[in-house]
């Protein structure tokens, strides 16, 4: 089929000014805040219901075209990449708030509700519930994107991840048929189909509505920030409140570099002496609370903490997670790119894991500035390089695949939250056996025999070369 033609059925589906196919656009469309690029989009597509993305999809399976599904394009492992051509299916049009029950606590949305304006649609009508996974990128990223990568977030450790707040999906399969999985009460019989989407990073399917969890907003919150003389004093703090039984909200940790790079994009007066920072947040009922706050004081003095910031005034609790939240925009102030790895260790491990990763980095001449969800054992070592310079993409990547390597060694996961896409493909054997492997890729060719839904990324490239095309 000509372009010509091709772009003329895809208008005729959603409508001439919903397709975008100038060279410029694509290019646009064939990024994602991945270090990869990908190549030969036909056209960017922006579907306005479920009817419309099954239309494209069956479209795409008669003219054997790859398609793939894109929230914001905020995906860090290369999910949204284009590597094979074909469509891009842009579900931003699709952003309607369907539905909010705060009595039977969940809310129905559309794929390309951005994450925080659902939370600011709750708080804003006084429901006094809130959707919790808050993903340092909430401002933009999308509750569909988030669902197919089952993000997590800041909050996730008291909480849990994305998966733990959705009870429904409506999607396309990649034969075209709309489904519903799961539904607005818990418990449903049968297998959790819901589950299996959640997660695959739009190779199984195109969400196209969400029946999402709500939580109640809790009573009180504490937001704190300690400053520590080393990161394996601050890290020790850690396990010792969680050994304790007390459940922080968040426990977010920072390295000295990445407080210095922090400090001078915001400002926020971080002590020059201070080795790691901890932001500390405790919620729940006003009663004990100040036990709770004391008892985590005493851990914190147990490990020589330097300071304890507690605040006063929600302005106070602003600027304590501004720092945190500042973060890779301060990065960007550094270097063209910045690769932000994301490994996963016991959170007993956090110690020796980020003591070798500033070896990997200088191993490679990179300079590397820890953040970590502290309480979860997620890293996200953050190496800001030049990709322009011959050498340094692939450089960055190999250092992060050996970041990857020692967290494994040590007992924890090639990643935390940002999936596989195509950054990690290769790195899933570290995880799981061939057979294992096999089996997940039996469900993938199951569902989309033709590899068209997003193909050839989560498997290691060994599995693809003999697939479907
Ligand atoms: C500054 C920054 C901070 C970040 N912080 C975090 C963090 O704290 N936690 C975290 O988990 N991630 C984080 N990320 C990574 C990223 O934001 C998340 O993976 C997010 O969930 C992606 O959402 P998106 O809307 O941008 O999706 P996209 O990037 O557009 O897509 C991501 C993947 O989901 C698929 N997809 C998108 N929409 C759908 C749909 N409707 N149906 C089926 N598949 C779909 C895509 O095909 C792709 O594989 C961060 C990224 C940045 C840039």
């Amino acid at each position: 089929m000509e372009t010509v033609q091709a772009l003329q059925a895809l208008e005729a589906i959603v409508g001439p000014s919903n397709v975008l196919a100038s060279r410029a656009e694509r290019t646009v469309y064939s990024y994602d805040a991945s270090v990869f690029r990908g190549r030969d989009l036909l056209a960017v597509v922006f579907p306005q219901s479920a009817e419309q993305v099954a239309e494209l999809v069956v479209w795409c399976n008669q003219h054997d075209q790859a398609y793939i599904a894109r929230g914001a394009g905020t995906a860090i492992s290369g999910g949204s990449i284009p590597t094979h051509g074909g469509i891009m299916i842009e579900l931003s049009h699709m952003n309607r708030v369907l539905e909010i029950d705060t009595v039977n606590r969940f809310a129905v949305v559309e794929p390309g509700v951005i994450n925080q304006d659902l939370k600011q649609a709750l708080a804003q009508h006084g429901f006094g519930h809130t959707y919790v996974p808050d993903s340092g990128s909430q401002v933009v990223s999308t509750i569909g994107g988030n669902v197919a990568t089952n993000a997590g977030g800041m909050h996730c450790l008291k909480y849990g991840i994305t998966s733990n707040h959705v009870l429904g999906l409506e999607v396309v399969l990649p034969d075209g048929e709309i489904v519903e999985l799961g539904g607005r009460i818990p418990d449903q019989p049968g297998a959790d189909l819901a589950g299996l989407l959640v997660g695959s990073e739009g190779t199984l399917g195109i969400v196209t509505k969400i029946i999402v969890r709500l939580t109640r907003l809790p009573e009180t919150v504490v937001t704190q920030l300690a400053l520590f003389k080393s990161v394996e004093d601050a890290a020790s703090a850690v396990s010792a409140i969680i050994d304790d039984g007390i459940l922080p909200a968040a426990l977010e940790l920072m390295d000295q570099a990445i407080m210095r790079i922090i400090d001078q994009a915001v400002h926020v007066g971080y002590p020059t002496d201070a080795g790691a920072a901890l932001i500390l947040e405790l919620d729940g009922l006003e009663d004990g609370m100040q036990r709770i706050v004391d008892r985590v004081a005493q851990m914190c003095k147990a490990n020589d903490v330097i300071s304890i910031e507690t605040a006063e005034t929600e302005a106070d609790a602003a600027r304590i997670w501004l720092s945190r939240r500042a973060a890779f925009g301060a990065l960007a102030r550094l270097a063209p790119q910045s690769y932000i790895v994301d490994g996963c260790v016991p959170r007993t491990k956090l110690p020796e894991a980020l003591n070798r990763v500033i070896d990997i980095g200088e191993r490679y001449g990179f300079p590397v500035a820890n953040l970590a969800h502290a309480g979860d054992g997620n890293l996200h070592p953050s190496i800001p390089f030049n990709g322009r310079e011959p050498g340094q993409t692939e450089a960055v990547l190999q250092a992060g695949r050996d970041i990857l390597e020692v967290c494994v060694e040590l007992g924890g996961s090639i990643t935390g939250e940002h999936g596989v896409g195509i950054e990690k493909q290769d790195e899933m054997p570290l995880m799981y056996t061939g057979t294992e492997l096999e089996v997940m890729r039996r469900i993938k060719l199951a569902h989309d025999p033709a590899d068209l839904c997003n193909p050839k990324k989560i498997f290691p490239l060994s599995m693809l070369t003999d697939g479907a095309s």
